[in-house]
């Protein structure tokens, strides 16, 4: 080999060491912080991006505590953006479809806005209809909250707190709440809420991302496969959605997805429940044999061959087809969400379970502390 073949040859190897070391450092989970710009009001909104070492990435604003964007491989490998958003904290302030944000304090719809707690009785802001919805007015999508990020070996952490004072929004109590977002391995999304009070309260939190496993914008769910391992639902009275506190049998209804069916495959079915729905938006009661983290729901999308799998502690699960979504949202990148473009399930209680002495209770009390994990699992076939 001569002198300039061993010198060009050395400088390879060199080169070679030094862009493998660089994809270590990469394939490591890790935290970036950058600017989000700022809310009407003049508030900092900061975006923080967190990623495991296959690559998958999770962005989380701190307004709303929102998920703009879900990156996660398909069957080749390629990496998609698998949640609905926005670009800019302005879109996000109009966010009236609640796309990706954490809501609290009282997720899904409370009946007339009223309940009684500790034989007082307690009123809401009226925001859907007839009825509370999302927390109110200003709920827990609307606030900026603290954020603290850490990684460790399992993968990227972020910490969101906030406190929401005694009557904020009409609700008791002074609360604190607690979220961390976590983005492990085997691309799991994981998120542990955790909340005391110092009155007696009522909490429901969920997070409230639209997912379409063929990727943001790119068409409607309706060929997504869906299975919920839910026996019964809970069959609302009208087109305002509170339910009737019955626990009915999904067995021989549309609401069958015991055994994994297309979502489109009955959702234009002649049926009182799909009709006061506009499609599926409903309130599964899931299958528990514990109070653990249990399978709650997977969802199969063919041509990407991605799979969603829901696990949660939680009893119920709502599962809307975004049937309210229309022609003029504007999302990511100038993309245009059209009716059912996307697919929630949102892990929760009931709705209307302060005024539902039947079904399981939201009641936190001064020295408990309110505990929910639910992990969104990602995977191909
Ligand atoms: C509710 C829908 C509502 C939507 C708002 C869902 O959780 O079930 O009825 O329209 O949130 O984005």
């Amino acid at each position: 080999m001569s002198e300039a073949a061993k010198i060009s040859s050395a400088l390879l190897s060199f080169l070679f060491v030094f862009i493998g070391a660089g994809l270590i450092v990469q394939a490591k989970p890790g935290v970036k912080k950058d600017s989000f710009g700022k809310t009407a009001d003049g508030k900092s909104v900061e975006i923080y991006t967190l990623k495991n070492s296959q690559g998958a990435e999770a962005k989380i604003i701190t307004y709303g505590g929102t998920m703009v964007s879900l990156k996660v491989p398909d069957k080749n490998g390629k990496f998609g953006d698998v949640v609905l958003g926005y670009d800019s904290v302005a879109d996000y302030e109009k966010n009236a479809f609640y796309m990706g944000a954490l809501i609290g304090r009282y997720g899904n719809r409370i009946a007339k806005g009223k309940f009684s707690l500790g034989g007082r009785e307690y009123k809401l802001a009226i925001n859907n209809g007839e009825n509370h919805l999302h927390g109110g007015l200003k709920g827990f999508d609307k606030v900026v909250w603290t954020a603290k990020s850490s990684t460790d070996k399992n993968g990227a952490n972020l910490q969101l707190t906030y406190f929401s004072r005694d009557g904020e929004e009409g609700y008791p109590g002074n609360l604190l709440i607690k979220v961390v977002y976590s983005l492990i391995e085997n691309n799991e999304l994981k998120i542990v809420y955790s909340a005391t009070t110092d009155k007696e309260t009522i909490v429901n939190f969920t997070l409230h991302p639209y997912f379409n496993l063929a990727g943001a914008g790119n068409g409607d769910i309706l060929n997504h496969q869906l299975q919920i391992n839910s026996d019964r639902f809970t069959p609302v009275g009208d087109g305002g959605s509170i339910p009737t506190g019955e626990l009915r049998i999904v067995k021989g209804t549309p609401f069958d997805f015991t055994r994994t069916t297309k979502i489109g495959a009955r959702i234009e079915h002649d049926d009182a429940q799909l009709k006061f729905g506009s499609g599926y938006d409903h309130n599964f009661v899931l299958n528990k044999t514990r109070n653990s983290l249990m399978l709650a729901a997977k969802v199969y999308e063919p041509i990407s061959g991605r799979v969603l799998e829901v696990f949660t502690t939680e009893p119920g699960l709502q599962f809307y087809s975004a049937n309210f979504l229309d022609d003029t949202i504007t999302g990511k990148g100038g993309k245009i969400y059209r009716r059912r473009y996307g697919f929630c399930l949102e892990a929760q209680h009931f709705p209307d379970s302060p005024n539902k002495p039947k079904f399981p209770s939201t009641v936190l009390n001064p020295g408990q502390k309110y505990l929910q994990t639910t992990i969104y699992k990602f995977s191909t076939r």
